[in-house]
């Protein structure tokens, strides 16, 4: 009993979502590479990042990624903190070649 009802709240609250997301969607992101306009964005889920609106992931023609993200200056400090970290999702696009660049510290 009630179950499509529940079901047409969520399907709205998905919708509201999306509806919010939608609005911080950036007309461009400025390429980390080059410098260029990206426009070709796309929303990344936010799942499990408290306090993250909403990522958005660019893809230039130059091959670098960028990323934006809305939410809590603190939490998107934190998640910008996190990409510098772990340089294989930043640079992920740039080892197509198959080429692996390691940054080791140890000697
Ligand atoms: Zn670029």
């Amino acid at each position: 009993m009630g179950q499509a009802k529940a079901r047409g709240t969520q399907a709205e609250r998905m919708v509201q979502a999306q509806a919010r997301i939608a609005a911080t969607r950036p007309d461009k992101l400025v390429c980390n590479g080059c410098g260029g306009d990206v426009t070709d964005i796309h929303p990344v889920s936010t799942r499990g990042l408290q306090g993250i609106e909403a990522i958005w992931v660019g893809q230039c023609a130059c091959g670098q990624t960028t990323f934006a993200a809305s939410g809590e200056p603190k939490a998107v400090d934190a998640f910008f903190f996190a990409l510098s970290e772990n340089s294989e999702l930043t640079l992920g696009s740039q080892s197509k070649d198959g080429q692996t660049h390691v940054k080791a510290d140890s000697e």
